[in-house]
């Protein structure tokens, strides 16, 4: 008999809703139309995409015609970084983090190569940002801030009210990478002066390729894709009605289940962590035990590879995720990890269990009861043995690392 599933890696991606699954299954079969057709089959189409964009404005204390939708997070970090260089004069600085995401840290080294400047500022050992440098590292030719909301891998939060006050007090553009904060901590732009903020359908229960972008009102934009009028003439391409209105609907749901994020699911979570933090040695939290977002706890297990625990809580039915991204055949700790000084020994054994409000008290108990007897095996083997392990494990399952 195989083993129920036990869901634990929300932070790279959620499972559909039924709800959401509900209300865009019609858009991907009998009300098909194409938007920008001139019958009433488009019309429908039409008017469900800007009832989505009111749903995703009303989540985040928004306007609706300051919400693009586009392909994800990716395209939104992407758009929102490049639309505010764009406006600035040539050679203006990018400040941002070293813990961002691929899509915002690639975006930045990228631009390094092309001449640009840009600083990354550092983390303390629980992954906090020193405001006082950031302050001082917004100079004159600094065009754009990028500094994320919550951190994917610790679910770190930042300041970011405090951060949107200071880059508009010296009249820095400021975007926000908040997919993993969306639908998980409460945001209103209406109070909180962020000139773009990125966020993604498929880490809030709606499906993957689907996401939007803020862009506060009077705000330089310049579409990154070019084509047709979509979007009000901010993102060409045939709109994905489909997914436009599940995310539309995982926002309603977002709105309506936020506070449980904040209660059941922290509870789990807390439960969780308190549970392995005593039963297995030799484990300690990464990240800020305080600001941090509901639904993550990452913790290193020290003197054991993250993927062998991955593999063998996989053999168990549960799906976590590693801090460690594997290349070309060394396993590299997390970027995240580095910036926070974890030492080696921990960084490699970093895991991160992340829940969603589908995450029940069965889960937590399934973890605890497998996870200390998997550490306890992998600490007796010599180190020799355990590569041995994890390469047959990785050869009987080879799965490619991504930006989680
Ligand atoms: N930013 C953060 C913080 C993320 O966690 C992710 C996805 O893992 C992304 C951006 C990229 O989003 P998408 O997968 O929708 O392109």
């Amino acid at each position: 008999m195989s083993k129920p599933l036990v869901y634990l890696d929300n932070n790279a991606t959620t499972p559909v809703a039924d709800e959401v699954f509900e209300a865009m299954r019609p858009f991907l079969r009998e009300s098909f139309g194409n938007p920008s057709s001139m019958y009433g089959l488009a019309a429908e189409a039409r008017k469900a995409i800007e009832r989505a964009r009111e749903e995703v404005a009303q989540l985040l204390g928004a306007r609706p015609d300051e919400i693009v939708f586009t392909s994800g997070g990716t395209e939104s970090d992407n758009t929102a970084i490049l639309s505010a260089l764009s406006s600035r004069p040539a050679g203006a600085r990018l400040v941002t983090t070293r813990v961002e995401h691929a899509a915002v840290g690639n975006l930045a080294r990228r631009l390094r190569e092309e001449g640009r400047p840009v600083t990354e500022l550092g983390v303390d050992s629980r992954g906090r940002l020193d405001l006082d440098e950031l302050a001082a590292a917004l100079g004159p030719d600094t065009g754009a801030l990028s500094v994320m909301w919550a951190n994917n891998e610790t679910g770190v939060l930042f300041p970011i009210e405090e951060i949107a006050e200071l880059a508009r007090s010296r009249g820095v553009l400021f975007h926000t990478d908040a997919v993993q904060a969306v639908g998980k901590v409460p945001i209103d732009l209406s109070r909180t002066p962020v000139d773009y903020l990125a966020l993604s359908g498929h880490k809030l229960h709606a499906p993957k390729g689907v996401g939007a972008l803020y862009v506060r009102r009077g705000a330089p934009f310049r579409p990154l894709l070019v084509g047709g009028h979509q979007e009000g003439g901010r993102r060409a391409g045939t709109e994905n009605v489909a997914g436009i209105v599940a995310l539309g609907e995982a926002a309603r749901l977002a709105r309506e289940h936020i506070s449980e994020e904040n209660t059941r699911v922290r509870a789990l979570r807390d439960r969780l962590e308190r549970g392995i933090l005593s039963s297995c040695p030799s484990a300690r939290l990464n990240g800020d035990p305080v600001h941090r977002l509901p639904n993550t706890t990452n913790i290193s297990f020290e003197y054991v590879e993250g993927e062998s625990i991955l593999l063998l809580l996989d053999r168990e039915g549960v799906c976590a995720s590693s801090g460690s991204a594997c290349t070309t055949g060394s396993l590299e700790p997390s970027h995240v990890l580095r910036a926070m000084g974890v030492p080696y020994t921990a960084a490699h054994g970093a895991t991160r269990f992340s829940l969603s409000r589908y995450n029940t008290d069965a889960d937590v108990d399934r973890v605890l009861e497998v996870l200390p007897g998997i550490i306890r095996r992998l600490r007796e083997l010599s180190p020799f043995g355990r590569e041995e392990l994890a390469a047959s494990l990785r050869t009987a399952q080879a799965r490619p690392a991504a930006g989680r």
